[in-house]
């Protein structure tokens, strides 16, 4: 099923459940490529539940550590880092993701360059995903009172730039052919979390849940008790339907190439 154009959030009125649209019938491999430990987990942790649980071969590929994710000044850049990177792993462990790699970037200096290109080119090719994810790098101003992160746009940027046209296309760097025997490929679909304007926005109030127990793996990011994070998390994210119920919500620019 094609998804339908939903426009914004707050004129949803009967989100669909995601299930309604992905049209996918067989097992999919599934790359989701993001700026920081816990952006996966944050930006669309339930989707991430269901196609985890679904048996979908779901890889993270994190590009940097996270080090600056710290207000501590005695809080050491390297070891943050390694605390980070085993947080995400456990997080990626409740979600039943298949693998976690870090291409070890820091944290507030991610550039959308020929190198980084290269790079994910390398693991597209190399995992060769029907669909692959990110974050949309058109989004400066995820809501009135706070703008986006610039790794989050930079990261999005990055993977744009090398789905199309260099992961499919021979010229791009063709030691990757030569050399490491990485063919061309051309994904499927593209899923920008966290979009400036949605086209899916999908009721996955099922898996919320799940989210919230990977979210709270990132104990270095938290700033108070379990509980409270986690009613935190509900009153910022529950939106009341029709039916004066609370359903969780997970937006997305999909592009399904043609
Ligand atoms: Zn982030």
């Amino acid at each position: 099923m094609v998804a339908a154009d939903v426009g914004n959030v707050n004129d949803v009125k009967f989100p669909p459940v995601l299930e309604d649209f992905e049209g996918w019938k067989e097992k999919k491999k599934i790359l989701v490529i993001l700026a920081h430990p816990d952006d996966p987990e944050f930006f669309m942790g339930a989707t991430l539940a269901r196609w985890g649980a679904l048996g979908h071969e779901v890889r993270y590929c994190i590009l940097t550590t996270g080090q600056k994710g710290s207000q501590d000044l005695k809080q050491k850049p390297e070891d943050l880092a390694e605390i980070r990177k085993r947080e995400q792993q456990n997080a990626a462990d409740t979600l039943l993701i298949k693998s976690v790699e870090f291409l070890d970037y820091v944290d507030g200096e991610v550039v959308p360059d020929m190198k980084m290109c290269k790079q994910l080119v390398r693991i597209i090719r190399k995992y060769s995903p029907q669909i692959v994810v990110s974050s949309d790098p058109l989004n400066y101003f995820p809501a009135t009172n706070r703008v986006n992160h610039p790794d989050h746009r930079a990261a999005g940027q990055a993977v744009l730039d090398a789905v199309f046209p260099a992961a499919g296309n021979p010229m791009f760097f063709p030691d990757l052919i030569s050399e490491e025997k990485l063919m061309p490929i051309n994904v499927a679909e593209l899923w920008f979390s966290i979009p400036a304007e949605a086209n899916l926005v999908v009721d996955v109030s099922r898996y919320f849940d799940q989210k919230i127990k990977a979210i709270l793996c990132h104990k270095s990011q938290l700033n108070m008790d379990d509980a409270k994070f986690e009613e935190m998390l509900k009153t910022r994210w529950a939106i009341i339907n029709e039916q004066k119920q609370s359903v969780f919500l997970e937006r997305f620019r999909r592009i399904v190439f043609g």
